[in-house]
């Protein structure tokens, strides 16, 4: 039995998580879920999957918790506060620990759990693209395993040869080619983007997620974030890594070798695939994905981004070259930009605006310790809310 943490268990990848989970009650035991503020989400995980530890951020809704689950008759420890989430990461009796919190705020508890040993399933991009080579080097460091849960990153790794560990470089491997299905805005006449809503951004035509990877992926921020995110991963150059536009979303990534082969992975969009296989890795389990149709597909289309129309893209390439606190000062200003769409506080294309203002106002440095980010981090995120509050 593997003993899993699920950090962000009360979102799309956690809930998702916890469905392959429950088809294997044999192979898994929960230890811990986490959450921000979804009181009554949480309840009902703990109710069904009985883990032994739940962490809320917010400290009015784990006290709701901790009563509720009282009175549930449930022996659930409730633990509250930032650092709790990076308490439940490292303990000994959890083997395997979900990275499924949205944003920077990952990054501690998933670095916690990477210098500990623990197998990391990787789904919180934004924690890695921010920490880069330190996150690398702690993973190498304590011998940890990561496995991508990104679908993309997912499927090249299982397009790469079985002995290959994130981090390093495969050989003979020409570029990664990044599919991407272009968002709901893919063929909005440029000038109606102006006026796109929230909930037009969010209304993502093949995957259901939360609310901040929709957005960015109607910007294609999240393809930007992916490109570093792969980079990492796959030790490879930007230069090496394509972007392709794929609507269907039926390929999943692919890898281009240099002999001409060119490997994919298909499968229907559903993020229970990559979950099981990064659960189960290196066997495979039942997913309760249904089976890909090719009839029912029928075309597989492809065609290359193009930049003016999704301008985050274009940023994040450039933040991927410079690297240093780039990615951490774009991603920044990225999450900034988005509560700030989200909340109709600025309109739809000043996102990669104001995103771009934040990048040109700091010069870039080299990215040295945790602390170096973390101050970037926040520097940027204080730049990026001014930007946002006189915007216009
Ligand atoms: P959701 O918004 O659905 O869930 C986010 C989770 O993070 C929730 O559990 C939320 O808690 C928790 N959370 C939010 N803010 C904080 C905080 N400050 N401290 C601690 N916990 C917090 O996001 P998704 O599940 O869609 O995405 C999660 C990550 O996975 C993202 O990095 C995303 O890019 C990545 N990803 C997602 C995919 C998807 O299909 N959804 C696909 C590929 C990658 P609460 O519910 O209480 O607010
Ligand atoms: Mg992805």
């Amino acid at each position: 039995m593997k003993g899993l943490c699920i950090l962000g268990a009360t979102g799309s990848i956690g809930a998702n998580t916890l469905d392959v989970v429950a088809r294997h009650p044999d192979k898994f035991r929960v230890v811990a879920l986490t959450g921000n503020c979804r009181t009554q989400t949480l309840l009902q995980q703990c109710l069904a999957h009985r883990p032994d530890y739940a962490v809320l951020v917010e400290p009015k809704a784990a006290q709701e918790l901790s009563r509720q689950l009282k009175a549930a008759g449930l022996a659930t420890e409730v633990l509250v506060g930032p650092q709790a989430l990076a308490e439940v990461a490292v303990l000994p009796e959890v083997d395997c620990v979900m990275a499924a919190i949205v944003g920077a705020a990952g990054l501690l508890p998933t670095l916690a759990a990477a210098r500990a040993g623990k197998r990391i399933l990787l789904a919180n991009k934004e924690a890695l693209v921010i920490s880069g080579p330190i996150f690398m080097d702690s993973l190498r460091a304590s011998n940890a395993e990561l496995l991508p849960i990104d679908s993309e990153h997912n499927a090249i790794f299982q397009c790469l040869p079985a002995n290959f560990r994130a981090g390093t470089k495969a050989s003979s491997v020409r570029r990664i080619l990044l599919t991407a299905s272009g968002g709901p805005f893919l063929t909005t006449p440029l000038e109606r983007l102006t006026e796109v809503t929230p909930e037009q951004a969010v209304a993502h035509p093949r995957w259901e997620m939360g609310k901040k990877i929709s957005v960015d992926s109607a910007t294609m921020m999240n393809k930007g974030l992916e490109v570093i995110e792969a980079s990492l991963l796959f030790s490879l150059p930007p230069e090496q890594i394509q972007v392709v536009i794929h609507p269907q979303s039926v390929i999943h990534s692919l890898v281009d070798y240099v002999d001409g082969s060119v490997l994919a992975q298909l499968g229907n969009p559903d993020m229970r695939i990559p979950i099981a296989y990064g659960l189960a890795w290196p066997e495979r389990i039942e997913s309760g994905a249904s089976a890909l149709d090719l009839f029912e597909v029928a075309c597989l289309d492809f065609q290359p981004p193009d930049f003016e129309r999704f301008p985050c893209l274009k940023l994040a390439f450039e933040a991927a070259r410079l690297g240093g606190t780039a990615p951490v000062v774009l991603n920044a200003a990225n999450e900034v930009a988005v509560a700030a769409f989200l909340e109709r506080r600025i309109p739809f294309t000043a996102i990669a605006e104001l995103i771009e203002r934040t990048l040109n106002a700091f010069p870039v440095s080299q990215v040295t310790d945790l602390d170096s980010v973390l101050a970037a981090d926040s520097e940027a995120r204080r730049l990026a809310s001014e930007l946002a509050l006189n915007f216009g």
